[in-house]
């Protein structure tokens, strides 16, 4: 593969950003990788791995002559950085983000950046619930979806080298309307982790009554919830104050059919209870379909579930 972006300056060296940076060295589209982490020891060990050729210790210095600019930071977080790196921007760069959410990220972002660079929001779909520069690995965009919301003036052929970017570390890539993106993202999701951490807080304060039985049986579907609720906390924060409508908009529907079921096992209404997870089923037949699971039993894993 070519040289798609001379310079890649990566601002924060977190998961994604160390994803991101394997990934561009599998498929040698950089020409060079500049990196930056508020904290020494990120710095450095993004070093050691190897994903990033250089450090800065600012994000000012990092992104000084950059092609392509990728702010990896939570979501909270993006604004202080723009000010911090707008007076330092090449002419003719692109900024981009990989923000679990979209428009408040481009509300705190673009006014702040200078009208000669192309701002691309994008944020890929792709993630574990680890966290830190040595949690990366070059697979992870492999077969996912990357979401462009382009905003503003057009910057068609910016736009068409950043899809081709993410097409080279090994995505599928779609443009979508930011408000669109919030309301899919709340659906997908962010409410789904809220609920996952919302079960397992019930379960702890259970697990205490039921003397760790809550721990020991968790192979009967609970640990997958613990999985996703193990999840950074500072990242989905800042995903729930910044999305704010779409996820209270997508929580107050799953309020009223969660109501609905809860009156049908009340009512003994077996016709309905069976009638709903037929239709859910299909759901997750369509996932597998779309190739955005592997069609195996209990997720892969060898040992049986027991539920
Ligand atoms: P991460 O592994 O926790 O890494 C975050 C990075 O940002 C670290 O290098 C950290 O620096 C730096 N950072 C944190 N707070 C900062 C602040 N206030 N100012 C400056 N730098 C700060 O996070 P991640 O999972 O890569 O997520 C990064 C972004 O990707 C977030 O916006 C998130 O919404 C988005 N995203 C995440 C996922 C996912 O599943 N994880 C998926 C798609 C998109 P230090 O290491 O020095 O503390």
């Amino acid at each position: 593969m070519s040289i798609i972006y001379e310079k890649v300056a990566l601002i924060g060296l977190g998961l994604i950003a160390s994803s991101m940076g394997h990934a561009m060295k599998r498929a040698g589209v950089a020409g060079e990788i500049i990196g930056y982490a508020r904290s020494k020891e990120t710095r450095d060990i993004a070093l050691e791995i190897g994903f990033c050729d250089r450090v800065e210790d600012s994000a000012a210095k990092a992104v000084f002559d950059a092609d392509l600019v990728v702010l990896c930071v939570p979501v909270g977080a993006m604004a202080d950085v723009a000010l911090e790196i707008a007076p330092n921007l090449k002419s003719g760069a692109t900024v981009s983000d990989v923000g679990s959410v979209k428009e408040a990220v481009i509300a705190a972002i673009e006014p702040i950046l200078p009208d000669n660079v192309s701002f691309i929001p994008a944020h890929p779909l792709a993630g574990t619930e680890q966290s830190g520069p040595r949690s990366g690995f070059a697979e992870l965009f492999d077969n996912r979806w990357c979401i462009l919301t382009p905003v503003g003036a057009p910057h068609v052929q910016e736009v068409s080298q950043l899809q081709s970017y993410w097409r080279a570390l090994g995505a599928n890539v779609e443009t979508m309307d930011p408000a669109h993106h919030d309301l899919v993202l709340a659906v997908t999701s962010h409410v789904p982790h809220l609920i996952a951490y919302t079960m397992v807080g019930v379960a702890d304060d259970l697990g205490r009554v039921t003397d760790e039985e809550v721990v020991q049986y968790s192979a009967a579907g609970f640990r997958d919830f613990t999985r996703i609720a193990a999840s950074d906390p500072t990242m989905w924060r800042d995903v729930f104050l910044n999305n704010k409508e779409a996820t209270l908009e997508i929580l107050g529907r799953f309020t009223e059919e969660l109501f609905d079921l809860q009156r049908a096992i009340r009512r003994g209404d077996g016709v309905q209870l069976h009638d709903y997870f037929t239709r859910t089923r299909a759901i997750r037949r369509g996932i597998l379909d779309a190739g955005q699971d592997m069609d195996v039993p209990n997720f892969g894993r060898n040992v049986p579930h027991d539920d």
